[in-house]
């Protein structure tokens, strides 16, 4: 591992910070702390920590010894200053001489000495940091210091790959007595350079913040060159079975780690999955399977994100998707019960009294395949997925120095359920859609671009489809989330499938299709040309009917139910003059509507439609509604607000008509109108 240290960007940095009156150590202090963050072989998303032992002014005005650490859970790689909040550094070091501190008392000491009250949470590990006297302390989880250490006899390894410069403390999980025995040791040793923090990681200090982060890098070559010294000869393995593509896989996946609700009938605890399937990934499935599908992580804070087994499936091979859904759901189930039994034992062993996390596999591991990282969002998914890559990449690599060994389970549990552990997390109570996926068609028109922007709010993932795809890219940039955007044709089958395909590849399946894309066409029905009619049948009847079909196979799959949700119009109710073209189709679309709802009601599938009127729209553009008005002698905003309420309908008002079919459980077969009100086209 080479230092990315450059004199002139760190010099660079200690000038920009005094101009914001930042202090030069407190400069330098970002500066490494960003060069070790942006190695994911060194941290990743929230792990790892640094700190900087300084003098800060208080609210008094009085100058005082501090220690600026970084906050728990925040990204190194994007840390500034207020990402290191200041402690008084003395009241810290006075918890040395304690037998034991609760972590509720913990976490009120260091928040009553924050310089500023309303600074984020310090690391959990800020007493490891305030207990050595050195001014700058790195500390890291590097992928190969974990796979010496990771080791039945890490120690002996240590010694052999460091020589002394690293002083060696057991595991011990993050917190006060970690804190405690590493000053411990570290006070009996004296090593010159830092610590190994057994099953764990690695700490380095200086007197200077170039000082520590070189020595981080130059142990961590150290480790690599451990490794490389000590490689067992292997097999490589080859893979010659020919898997499912993962389009055809996740939903299967996703549908098996899904939970019903107890409390809501109809409704399921989902999940969001981000696939993995690089050599590296599907070469150590092939030779390491055995070992990785026993578990056990490979530094204590990734349990909270993967926990600390993955659900190993059988592979998916071509032809053979029905074995491997039943596999799956059996092995899925199977899960659920061992990780049900892990937590009765564990709580029971613990005193009781912790409440049980959700019961579904974080990592899945299909051979020949690739691997899934499983979380409520699509941002959390893709940090597990990077969790779960890394995991393999250090268990491969200690099986290759030796033999793999984790912490114990009941280490295991008690970081799973420590309650600083799970404060990473945040406690943000989720939004009704959180864990679904919802397609948009028209995603670039109005009403569609609302509705994507409505079910993103309401916590979906949610795919846009266009058929032009800028302007479903341009629409994407607004909408909350993680957000697909993809070109789709509905009136082209290939085009349909081909978008599905991506969506289930890209976040594991759908839950919600909302069929909105459409177009008007005119002329009086006994003299309009057949293929006039037949065009707006294509893309307002049949362009529906491949929607919901592209969807309902991945509902299918996935076993969990799902929605349907059509755009129709006030024409499917009551017809315009010269509008039959626009009309019959979407008369025909509340019958597909209807026939949905009767044939996949067993299923949970539900499905529903809109009935809108008068909408600003690329239907209903600004240059119609001014002629319109014109022709009845109106004004425009009489035109558009001509119903019994004298409301103008935006297409807000019906992306949340959407939204509210979406979220009714019991309600399928259901049209919504959205019209302000017109007695001509009531439903009756
Ligand atoms: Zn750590």
């Amino acid at each position: 591992m080479k230092s990315k240290w450059v004199e002139a960007d760190a010099a660079e940095r200690v000038a920009r910070g005094a101009n914001a009156g930042i202090e030069p150590d407190l400069s330098l202090r970002i500066y490494s702390t960003a060069l070790l963050g942006s190695d994911p072989k060194l941290v990743l998303h929230g792990g790892g920590n640094t700190s900087l032992k300084t003098r800060a002014r208080d609210l008094h005005g009085e100058e005082v010894e501090v220690l600026r650490i970084k906050a728990s859970g925040a990204d190194m790689a994007a840390i500034g200053p207020a990402g290191l909040p200041a402690v008084r550094l003395a009241p810290l070091r006075r918890l040395r001489a304690l037998e034991a501190v609760a972590d509720e008392d913990l976490v009120a000491i260091e928040r009553a000495n924050l310089i500023d009250p309303a600074a984020p949470n310090p690391s959990v590990e800020v007493l490891l940091h305030a207990f050595l006297p050195h001014k700058f302390v790195d500390h890291t989880h590097a992928s190969p210091v974990l796979s010496i250490i990771d080791q039945p006899d890490g120690e002996k390894k240590c010694a052999e790959a460091f020589g002394g410069r690293l002083a060696f403390v057991p595991y011990l999980m993050p917190g006060f007595g970690l804190a405690k025995k590493a000053i411990e040791v570290f006070e009996r040793s004296r090593p010159s350079d830092g610590l190994i923090l057994g099953k764990h990681g690695i700490v380095t200090f200086g007197a200077g913040a170039r000082e520590a982060y070189e020595r981080m890098i130059e142990m961590v070559t150290l480790a690599e060159d451990f490794i490389a010294r000590n490689t067992k000869p292997r097999t490589i393995a080859t893979v010659s079975r020919q898997p499912e593509p993962v389009a055809a896989v996740a939903p299967i996946v996703r549908g098996a780690c899904s939970q019903k609700d107890d409390q809501i009938e109809g409704a399921w605890r989902r999940l969001v999955l981000d696939f993995r399937g690089g050599a590296d990934v599907v070469s150590a499935l092939e030779s390491d399977l055995t070992r990785l599908g026993q578990g056990g992580v490979v530094t204590p804070d990734h349990t909270i994100r993967t926990k600390n087994w993955p659900l190993v499936l059988p592979h998916a091979d071509i032809g053979e998707l029905d074995d491997f859904a039943r596999a799956t759901r059996e092995a899925a189930h199977a899960f659920v019960t061992r990780y049900r039994d892990y937590f009765a034992r564990e709580n029971k062993r613990a005193g009781g009294g912790k409440r049980e996390l959700d019961p579904l596999p974080r990592v899945v591991l299909v051979p020949g395949l690739g691997l899934f990282g499983l979380a409520r969002t699509k941002r959390e998914a893709a940090i597990t997925a990077d969790i779960a890559e890394e995991w393999i990449a250090v268990v491969r690599d200690a099986e290759r120095v030796g033999r793999f060994e984790s912490i114990a389970e009941a280490e295991m549990f008690d970081c799973e359920y420590w309650p600083l552990e799970q404060a990473k997390l945040g406690t943000r109570k989720e939004p009704p859609l959180a864990g679904q996926i919802a397609v948009v068609t028209g995603a670039a028109g109005a009403i569609g671009a609302a509705t994507a922007r409505a079910f993103a709010a309401a916590g979906a993932e949610v795919a846009l489809l266009d058929v032009n795809l800028a302007a479903a890219r341009e629409q994407a940039k607004v909408v909350g989330g993680s957000p697909l955007a993809l070109a789709c044709d509905v009136t082209d089958g290939g085009s349909v499938r081909a978008a599905f395909d991506q969506i289930a590849a890209h976040f594991g399946g759908v839950d919600i299709a909302v069929s909105n894309a459409g177009a008007a066409w005119q002329g009086r029905i006994g003299e309009v040309a057949e293929d006039i009619l037949r065009k707006s049948f294509e893309l307002n009847f049949y362009g529906h009917q491949r929607v919901a079909q592209a969807a309902v196979k991945i509902m299918l799959a996935q076993g969990t139910g799902g929605c349907l949700l059509f755009n129709a119009s006030k024409q499917a109710v009551n017809p315009g003059p010269n509008f039959g073209p626009y009309g019959l189709p979407k008369a025909a679309l509340l019958a597909l509507m209807r026939q949905y709802a009767l044939d996949y009601g067993a299923d949970g599938i539900r499905a529903n439609a809109v009935n809108a009127d008068r909408i600003r729209s690329g239907l209903l553009t600004e240059d119609m509604i001014a002629s319109r008005a014109k022709a009845r002698g109106l004004s425009e905003r009489d035109y558009m607000s001509g119903n019994l309420l004298s409301r103008e309908v935006t297409a807000e008002d019906v992306a949340e008509a959407f939204l509210h079919q979406a979220l009714a459980l019991k309600t399928t077969a259901d049209v919504t109108t959205v019209d302000g009100g017109n007695i001509a086209a009531a439903m009756r």
